[in-house]
């Protein structure tokens, strides 16, 4: 007997699987990651990056489908104002399992099931219909195993905490991120340069070094999720006699209302400041952003130019444009290697504006590198989300854990 299951998020297939081993014992047990019903792309590959740590952990061979998002999108065309659990759910079961079905047929399986029967949001029967309705006829028998019975949706939600698994809040399509999604979506949808504080891409790069740390090197891992003011820049513009000024913006620089034109008072240092709004430049060597080494409450607008720009700026007035956005946010701590480690020293995980920071290439070298030390408890890693917002998730461990970090620049790991 050969079982090809349908994997939709490793939170709904870490039991699944766990029970589907413990029950048919015999059976060779395959698993195939398809949603393209996923929305954005980087939610999608978080969750991948979680469902291949549960399967290495279970020793569950893997295959990753296609992102055929727009051919999902089509095919649920017409159904996107459909409530959860609605006809716009029924085809995308459909359309998830079709697929899975013909992928069993390629690796020679003899029964398909899907990790949505554990989901607690899904209806069973709707799950079971689709299933069975998809597989009539081809020969390959459709499993509707019910393990959300007897305990089986705590168990699943214990074991995600304890494997301290991504837990996404929506079920993963477009539709639902407006319908379910608690709070502005906006966020979701927008793709960021680089990794910026408290983002999917952030989260991935975590989770991904996760993955390398304890699979391939057999290192252990823990993570905390700490809280953080984040900052965002919604739009920003600088401008002399119509002409667009290269510039990034310092983080913490609040909105502009309207159109600021103002007028250079003196330069100090590499600072010009002007007279009105409490604008201000700092000149940099090339367009370059800078970490904030901590939260300095001057919250002026602050504009990074490039120090070539010096003369035009000191002899015009400028006009700047700014929106940004402060809120709550959170982010992650992961520490590779003990706690109990002689030197614990700390990588930021996030990158600055211009997309500086560590790659994850350079970070698998570098962990190659001080794998032994690692391992023998001599040395520690933290890799930290928001490092570049004035470090609040170090404080956060520190805070936590009693612990001492010291700081480890990125160049010294590329
Ligand atoms: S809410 Fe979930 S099951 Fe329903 S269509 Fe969207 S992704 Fe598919």
């Amino acid at each position: 007997m050969k079982i090809l299951v349908h994997i939709c998020c490793a939170p709904d297939a870490v039991y699944f699987l766990k029970r589907l081993r413990e029950d048919y014992p015999q059976s060779e047990i395959v698993g195939f990651f398809y949603d393209p019903n996923i929305h954005p792309y980087e939610e999608y590959r978080l969750r991948f990056l979680e469902t291949e740590r549960i399967c290495k952990e279970l020793g569950i061979e893997l295959y990753e489908g296609e992102y055929d998002l727009e051919s999902w999108l089509s095919a649920v065309k017409g159904y996107e104002d459909e409530p959860e659990r609605g006809e716009r759910c029924a085809i995308c079961f459909d359309y998830r399992l079709l697929r899975s079905l013909q992928f069993a047929k390629e690796v020679g399986a003899t029964h398909l099931t899907t990790t949505l029967l554990m989901s607690p949001k899904k209806e069973f029967l709707m799950l079971k219909e689709s299933g069975q309705k998809v597989c009539k006829g081809s020969g390959i028998e459709f499993l509707a195993l019910d393990y959300r019975k007897g305990g089986g949706t705590q168990e699943m939600f214990r074991l995600s905490r304890e494997l301290e698994l991504y837990h996404q809040d929506y079920c993963g399509c477009i539709y639902g991120l407006f319908k379910q999604k608690k709070g502005p979506v906006q966020w979701d949808l927008v793709s960021f340069g680089g990794r910026r504080p408290g983002s999917k891409e952030e989260l991935s790069f975590i989770k991904g070094a996760r993955l390398f740390a304890e699979q391939e090197l057999g290192l252990s891992c823990k993570e905390w999720e700490f809280g953080f003011l984040n900052w965002k820049v919604l739009q920003g513009k600088l401008e002399v006699k119509g002409q667009t000024i290269p510039s990034l913006v310092r983080p913490y620089s609040p909105s502009i209302r309207g159109l600021l034109k103002a007028d250079p008072v003196e330069k100090v240092g590499r600072v010009i400041y002007y007279n009105k709004g409490g604008l201000r430049v700092i000149l940099t060597e090339g367009l370059r952003d800078e970490p904030l080494e901590f939260f300095d409450n001057l919250c002026s607008p602050t504009f990074l130019v490039p120090k070539e720009y010096e003369e035009i700026l000191l002899g015009n007035r400028v006009s700047a444009e700014l929106q940004t956005e402060i809120n709550p946010d959170k982010s992650l701590i992961l520490l590779i290697g003990s706690l109990d480690a002689k030197d614990i020293a700390y990588l930021p995980a996030d990158t600055l504006q211009d997309g500086t920071g560590i790659s994850l290439e350079g970070l698998r070298e570098f962990l190659r590198k001080e794998q032994r030390d690692i391992a023998l408890g001599r040395k520690a890693y933290l890799l930290v989300g928001a490092s570049t917002l004035g470090n609040p998730g170090v404080r956060y461990f520190e805070e936590r854990t009693g612990k001492k970090v010291r700081s480890f620049l990125c160049s010294q790991t590329s």
